[in-house]
């Protein structure tokens, strides 16, 4: 359900009705991809423009099942479907297969979409589609119809600068056409951006070659590919953050950090419901207290390191709040969970997804144990919360690199001989950052420096207002 809104001018004599700008967006069906172009949708009704907001079906399910139904009739953004091409029970988290499909079907499915949509009102055409980075199609499918498009990368300016800078490295023969390292160096874009490990790269998936080869494919190829015809390149980050990454990539337009503040939560794009009784317990908890621990919505575990971290979250004396998503580790034992929960009743609290956003800005947070996602990230930030740096894959651990390296808000953790980060490694960090003023100072200025770019005359609150301007004439 939506309601559209018209937009008044007035012009010399008089006023006339203009006709409303209508855009469409789309993402990537995953929750670090929805979420964000979730809150981007939100900034841009605010500005009078109506958005349709286009998932896969399957994503589509899930956002609508964990959305309150009064809060979607509410919505000044329209929710709509379209199939991605798998069967209803195929495993959508085989990323090659998911892809594959995605760019034989969904071409085709978004064609026909907006020429309904076109057909259907004379007054409310498409006028823009703003595409995430990795579904270029949509970018080529606005392209072949005569619409203005918008690529938003919902990742880090400095892994876009990577992906850019692909064809450059294989030339200089830094890595070869399948992604591999040709030695094993640290790979440097720039001297004050951290280098990256030849060993993890953005499109690293140990283990598992087919996906590496469809990342990296993504990476190289696809994205050098329909970025150039895109007529805007907006990434969710801010120019202050990361200025030597950004002034790596041409016409990039930073518009983040893209939060959801005062907004409701149940329209935050998530794909389960928020469980808000956390809140309510943060509420008892002493300010500056609570260790908030979240790996995002794909990290997994083996038993054993999961084992571990509950052991170490028992040894602490610090109150703790844990998000376990029921797929976090294959096999989630609950007696296991429920036993640990009666242990840990009078200071932890678990749940299976929280309000993060809502999560984090609480005066009880002390600090985030945290896969460094780029959202995460972002929000972190945005809360001056400091981090302890878990990554588990891909553009991570580069991410890790700043919050450390760079901004210096937080600390990261080491593994062990056999890989394992043990229960004392995450003791030991959590006391020392938590003692850390420093680091606490740095992240609260950062927090500043956030809130400045998006406010009124700050970096990306500029930048946002020229997009909208260009995107309504
Ligand atoms: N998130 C949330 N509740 C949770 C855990 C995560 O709402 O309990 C949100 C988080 O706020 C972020 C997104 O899920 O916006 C995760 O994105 P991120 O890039 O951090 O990680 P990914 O899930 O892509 O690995």
């Amino acid at each position: 359900m939506c309601f559209r809104i018209k937009v008044w001018i007035i012009c010399g004599q008089g006023v006339m009705e203009r006709q409303p700008i209508h855009v469409l967006v789309i993402p990537f069906p995953a929750q670090g991809h929805v979420a964000p172009l979730m809150k981007f949708s939100h900034k841009i009704v605010d500005h009078g423009i109506n958005v349709t907001f286009v998932t896969t079906e399957f994503i589509h399910a899930k956002l609508t099942a964990s959305m309150a139904v009064k809060s979607e009739e509410k919505s000044p953004i329209r929710l709509v479907s379209i199939p991605d091409g798998l069967e209803p029970g195929d495993d959508r988290k085989d990323t090659p297969k998911l892809m594959e499909s995605i760019e034989k079907v969904m071409p085709g499915h978004l064609k026909d979409l907006i020429e309904k949509i076109n057909q259907s009102n004379d007054d409310d055409q498409i006028s823009c589609i703003i595409a995430d980075t990795t579904v270029g199609w949509a970018l080529e499918v606005a392209e072949k119809m005569g619409i203005k498009r918008a690529s938003v990368w919902p990742a880090g300016p400095a892994n876009l600068a990577f992906a850019l800078h692909i064809p450059k490295l294989i030339e200089e023969g830094i890595i070869d056409i399948k992604g591999t390292p040709i030695e094993n160096n640290l790979i440097w874009l720039s001297k004050d951006i951290p280098a990256w490990s030849s060993t993890i790269l953005p499109w690293s998936c140990p283990g598992d070659s087919k996906t590496q080869k469809c990342f990296f494919e993504s990476y190289a190829f696809k994205m050098n590919h329909y970025l150039r015809p895109c007529n805007w390149l907006l990434c969710n980050s801010f120019y202050e953050l990361d200025s030597p990454a950004c002034n790596l990539i041409p016409g990039i337009i930073p518009i983040g950090p893209l939060i959801l503040g005062n907004q409701l939560g149940s329209h935050a794009g998530s794909f389960l419901p928020q469980d808000s009784t956390c809140l309510s317990w943060l509420e008892k908890q002493v300010v500056g207290s609570v260790i908030y621990v979240s790996f995002g919505s794909i990290a997994t575990f083996s038993q054993q390191q999961f084992d571990e971290l509950t052991l170490s979250l028992e040894l602490i004396s610090q109150p703790f709040l844990w998000v376990v998503r029921s797929d976090v580790i294959g096999g989630l034992n609950s007696e296991f969970l429920d036993g640990f929960r009666t242990r840990i009743v009078d200071r932890g609290k678990i749940v299976e997804w929280a309000p993060q956003e809502k999560v984090l800005a609480h005066p009880s947070i002390a600090c985030f144990l945290s896969h460094c996602g780029w959202n995460s990230t972002l929000e972190g930030i945005s809360m001056g919360v400091p981090f302890l740096c878990w990554p588990y894959y891909g553009d991570q651990f580069h991410n890790k690199s700043y919050i450390c390296d760079v901004w210096k808000i937080g600390l990261g953790l080491n593994s062990d001989e056999n890989g394992l980060i043990t229960r004392h490694e995450i003791k030991t960090k959590i006391e020392t950052l938590l003692s850390d003023d420093g680091i606490k100072i740095n992240a609260l200025k950062l927090k500043e420096i956030a809130k400045k770019s998006v406010t009124d005359g700050g970096s990306s609150f500029k930048n946002f207002k020229s997009f909208i301007e260009q995107i309504k004439h």
